[in-house]
């Protein structure tokens, strides 16, 4: 128990000098690990045995249409060339670990071009949940930190944080619109207009607006519905602000796709829109 302990504390140690440091001093030595699992991966590369491991570790990827499987595959070699990925606590990082993470990122951004997260340094990989300090102000004011156990994090500073075997169930259960990878990832695309608020980069001013009205109207009625105690579609927990409403439906969106289009066609549209695929049109 000690040894687990003292090892996070390296881990939570490390993650705040990667933050800080600056990344030249650190590279030589983060890229000889991503070396060591990839190869020289200066190039975005995707190896052909990353094929049938796909397949098996995300099976919706099986249900892509030939031409999203090839694009997804060449936005993973881009992600797993451009992004760092750290185990934490011992985790020994494997081909099939970050590509159960890259995978399901890349699903996200299969209609852009270039990095597929500009912003996004590194990944750190747990074994399972971590702790993490959460500070909260009660009405006098009051500042308190208490220690949280989280499945993943993400920070608008360039990181992402995850549980490996939330990841992996995830993965493995495409249809229960429960998937830590998509929530923090949709947080992440969140974050890149600087604002973590529920609505995440738009094309236009138009957009906006019309971003703004679907989602303000739904949160609204969703609220209503939570408050109820009724059963959800969309997970709860979306109610706890606007910024987790978009990740709970984002996850929605990919793995309830057909009942988030019949419930809430507005906000599939804008969805639609923004990921630029169409999740309910993939086989079964
Ligand atoms: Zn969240």
């Amino acid at each position: 128990m000690a040894q687990e302990i003292s090892e996070r504390e390296i881990c939570v140690k490390e993650r705040r000098l990667a933050e800080k440091a600056n990344a030249a001093s650190l590279f030589p030595m983060i890229w000889e690990t991503i070396k060591g699992l990839f190869g020289e991966a200066e190039e975005p590369v995707f190896k052909e045995e990353w094929k049938a491991l796909l397949e098996t570790t995300v099976p919706v990827v099986s249900r892509l249409p030939e031409e999203l499987k090839l694009r997804l595959q060449e936005r993973v070699g881009r992600f797993v060339s451009s992004i760092r990925f750290e185990g934490c606590n011992g985790l020994e990082l494997t081909d099939e670990m970050v590509l159960t993470v890259a995978a399901q990122a890349c699903l996200l951004v299969l209609n852009r071009e270039g990095n597929p997260y500009p912003e996004l340094k590194t990944v750190y990989l747990y074994p399972t949940t971590f702790s993490s300090v959460q500070k909260s102000q009660d009405a006098m004011g009051i500042v308190t930190e208490g220690e949280v156990r989280r499945l993943g994090e993400s920070w608008s500073t360039g990181t992402i944080v995850l549980a490996w075997d939330s990841v992996e169930r995830g993965a493995r259960n495409a249809d229960d619109a429960r998937n830590v990878t998509f929530h923090e990832f949709a947080h992440q695309l969140d974050h890149e207009d600087g604002d973590t608020d529920g609505a995440p980069a738009l094309p236009s001013r138009a957009a906006y607006r019309s971003w703004a009205r679907v989602f303000g109207e739904n949160y609204a009625e969703f609220l209503e519905l939570v408050e109820s105690g009724k059963p959800t579609l969309i997970d709860p927990y979306g109610a706890t602000q606007p910024a987790e409403f978009f990740a709970v439906v984002t996850e929605t969106f990919f793995e309830k796709s057909k009942q988030l289009a019949r419930k809430y066609p507005e906000m599939y549209e804008e969805l639609k829109g923004f990921y630029g695929v169409d999740p309910g049109e993939w086989g079964e």
